[in-house]
């Protein structure tokens, strides 16, 4: 049974914590690196429901690509909500790690992970890490979709392909443009609008986007074929295909070691959106 020291330096060789973004806080958040590890549990969110679920699974180490405390904290008190889930942890003898940018822009990264829910063929990264020589690294990633299709045919891909939440898929742009090359970023990928023009993407998935940089985007003309259309999904649904990546990836880790480990994938939508409802009719004036 492998230790806890040893799970983690498995994990840092995949996605080198010092590969994460400044304002980043990745690595381990609670651990007795001694303890021995038996089983694994990948999840997107470091919320009181994984934890609840790694209790139940008897899984003595959770991995989530989000942080836990992003900030810094003065207390760990049960009384706050992230407290608790340090209390628990704690009590239970569960290990928490994170990966956050330095899985983002690992090779293979989130954004391949999520490439690769949606069948997509990753040419290069969006905007590529300057010290990775082999080119491979970096934040999201350019790719082709082989046969194009239309913007709402990969938009309705998407909803069939990636996970089920509340939000599902928004579209912005010509639902019958022809979508060729597409520009892919899990998680927020509001500030990349730049990147994506530059790569001459005719459409955008990535999660969180706003009015304002939506309405700029679909205004200019992008690529040869015409204006980018956004595909907008939920950000954990976006996450989420890069857990069952990591999970294979520490599988085959594990097995090549010859540990008894067994891992898992959270299937918990820890999206924080709970309903969408589409307006009855969006014709006429605003009442
Ligand atoms: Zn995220």
């Amino acid at each position: 049974m492998p230790r806890l020291s040893e799970v983690i330096a498995a994990l840092d060789a995949l996605w080198p914590p010092e590969r994460a973004e400044g304002w980043d806080a990745v690595g381990t958040v609670c651990g007795d690196p001694d303890a021995e590890i038996h089983r694994v549990l990948f999840a997107v969110d470091p919320v009181q429901d994984i934890v609840d679920e790694a209790l139940k699974l008897g899984a003595d180490l959770i991995v989530t690509h989000h942080p836990l405390y992003l900030r810094g904290t003065t207390t760990v008190a049960a009384g706050h909500f992230k407290g608790r889930v340090v209390h628990t942890l704690i009590k239970h003898d569960i290990a928490l790690h994170v990966a956050h940018t330095n899985a983002d822009t690992a090779d293979p990264g989130v954004s391949d992970a999520l490439a690769g829910a949606l069948d997509l063929r990753v040419v290069r990264p969006l905007v590529p890490d300057a010290s990775d020589p082999s080119g491979r690294r970096g934040l999201g990633r350019v790719c082709e979709l082989d046969p194009p299709m239309t913007l709402g045919e990969f938009a309705a891909r998407a909803a069939a392909r990636l996970p089920a939440t509340s939000q599902g898929i928004r579209v912005a742009g010509d639902l019958e443009a022809t979508v060729r090359t597409v520009a892919v970023s899990g998680g927020s990928g509001d500030s990349l609008f730049d990147a994506v023009r530059a790569a001459g993407a005719d459409a955008f998935l990535t999660a969180d986007l706003r009015h304002h940089p939506v309405s700029e985007a679909t205004q200019a003309a992008s690529s040869s074929s015409g204006r980018l259309g956004l595909v907008d999904a939920a950000h954990w649904a976006t996450e989420w295909p890069w857990c069952e990546q990591a999970a294979a990836q520490l599988d085959e880790i594990s097995d090549r070691h010859g540990w008894d480990l067994r891992v898992h994938v959270s299937k918990t939508v820890t999206d924080p959106w709970s309903a969408h409802h589409t307006s009855p009719s969006i014709d006429g004036a605003p009442n």
